[in-house]
């Protein structure tokens, strides 16, 4: 026997694409190499194929064989269970409460280890920042208990006062906690200005003079500089949902960073900014609401969703939905614009459910693509290495079992073998560690982008027009495609109803 972690794998292969290209035996293959390199063993593989099994109320038995398992820690003839590995955490998930289930199930006693391609992670710890993504397959539910979850881990750390995580905002030193002179004293600067009047965009044209960037590189920009001066981590606060992060006695919670700025001069140049919301100065200084195409960019999907309602003669609408406002309502609608607009006027969605389920569906995409990209897949030459080390060990074995015999290899033969395939052996090894950090890389940018899209409170969220640049690369459209009768379904949510036009690649 050896020493090996006994784990189980599971492989799925998933009925939503035409031609899925995790087979089963693809994701066996990858399991297997990522379990030997953890040093663990599989023990048994389960795998279930859903396009045999797509209908409704169809049982994956071997998904349910699995978690049978793990609970118990054993196979049925005895062999010890401590784990399981998986490819992509999605591929435990086809139905909602299936992901809960499995933690449950391997979780059922100490000890357990669990990783997919990112690496191991412990499903025992609360730590659930870096909780993947189940998936598009998973439902609504899930999805918001999940960033409950993600918030509350949030909360507890910003209540310690703690530094938000991300980039060094600018303003501030590489720490993070203590100021960077000049550009402290640059935003104090703006902020007393915006305060008496001055416009965002001469602050930028001055700071680009000065030669500021953002930290992250890019040129500043009036929405950039809006949104940093927007930002309570100026006076030392933190914003969570959209409310000032207090503390039990009602105060706001006061960071463990230096402060720009006062409380009470953030305060005013917030009061200042919001006068201004939906506003523009007119060339004669009256303040003026702003055209409806420059407002709708603070939606993600506009211009993106198209009517799926079918006209006469059976062709679709296809005219693009627009966000139309509700004065009595807590969520923006997308809806098909009037006849005299090119639209039909009957088909209307909740705009903040279809937001959702779109981001998750994206963000799944990327993060499946992110997993089994074609250049940062298994890596290809595994079998070649184990082949050439299977030989060495047997030249070696052979060697001595040989030596001092009549018929024993030379030793120049033996040597220059040894050293051609340990050369060989070396060259490959450097190959795979190479492999290795590319794949890590290529997950890492789409978890950042995943915290990104969803901070709350972090400097280096992604903005609207971000997110747009996003949805705009993934999708060419979607199709909202009617729920039932009449244009009154603006409250029924379904997902089936949306159907997604991806740009491949
Ligand atoms: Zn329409």
């Amino acid at each position: 026997m050896d020493d090996l972690v006994p784990v189980v794998s599971y492989e799925r292969a998933s009925a939503d694409k035409a031609k899925d290209e995790h087979t089963v035996a693809d994701q066996h293959e990858y399991n297997r190499t990522n379990a030997a390199r953890l040093g663990w063993r599989i023990v048994r593989s389960f795998s279930d194929n859903d396009k045999s099994a797509a209908k409704e109320g169809v049982v994956r038995d071997e998904f349910e064989e699995m978690l049978r398992v793990l609970r118990a820690g054993r196979l049925a003839d005895g062999t010890e269970v401590r784990g399981c590995v998986v490819v992509a955490e999605d591929r435990l998930v086809r139905r909602a409460g299936d992901y809960e289930r499995f933690v449950d199930a391997i979780t059922a006693e100490e000890g357990r280890v669990f990783a997919d391609a990112r690496g191991p992670k412990d499903l025992h710890s609360e730590d659930v920042e870096s909780m993947g993504l189940m998936g598009a397959v998973i439902s609504r539910m899930e999805v918001k208990k999940m960033r409950r979850r993600v918030t509350r881990w949030h909360r507890k750390r910003a209540e310690k006062g703690e530094l938000p995580n991300g980039y060094r905002p600018f303003g501030w030193s590489p720490d993070r906690r203590t100021l960077d002179v000049t550009q402290a004293e640059a935003i104090r600067r703006a902020v007393r200005e915006v305060v008496v009047g001055r416009s965002l965009n001469s602050i930028v044209l001055d700071w680009q003079a000065r030669g500021f960037v953002t930290t992250r590189g890019n040129a500043w920009t009036p929405q950039t500089l809006k949104q940093l001066l927007r930002n309570p981590r100026l006076c030392g606060w933190r914003r969570i949902k959209g409310e000032i992060l207090t503390g039990p006695d009602g105060k706001p919670v006061i960071g463990r960073w230096e402060a720009v700025v006062s409380p009470e001069e953030w305060e005013a140049v917030q009061a200042v900014l919001d006068a201004r919301r939906g506003k523009q100065f007119g060339k004669d200084g009256v303040i003026g609401d702003l055209p409806q195409d420059f407002r709708e960019h603070t939606y993600l999907l506009t211009g993106i969703l198209r009517c799926g309602r079918p006209r006469e003669g059976g062709t679709l609408c296809m005219a693009k939905l627009r966000v139309t406002p509700h004065p009595d309502l807590s969520y923006h609608v997308y809806a098909c614009r009037s006849k005299s607009y090119g639209g039909c006027g009957r088909l209307a969605r909740r705009g903040d459910k279809v937001d959702e389920y779109l981001t998750e569906a994206l963000l799944a995409k990327l993060e499946e693509k992110a997993v089994t990209a074609p250049e940062v897949g298994p890596w290809p030459k595994a079998a070649e290495l184990e082949a050439i080390e299977t030989d060495l060990s047997e030249l070696r074995q052979h060697w001595h079992r040989t030596r001092g015999q009549q018929n024993r290899m030379s030793h120049s033969f033996y040597f220059s073998e040894v050293e051609r395939l340990e050369t060989d052996i070396a060259q490959l090894r450097s190959e795979r560690e190479r492999h290795q950090v590319a794949v890590r890389r290529a997950q890492n940018d789409v978890t950042d982008l995943r915290r990104r899209w969803f901070s709350d409170s972090d400097d280096d969220r992604l903005d609207m027009s971000q997110k747009r640049t996003y949805v705009r690369e993934a999708f060419h459209a979607v199709i909202v495609h009617p729920v039932g009768q009449g244009n009154g379904s603006r409250g029924t949510f379904d997902p089936s109803k949306l159907e997604p036009i991806w740009r491949e690649g």
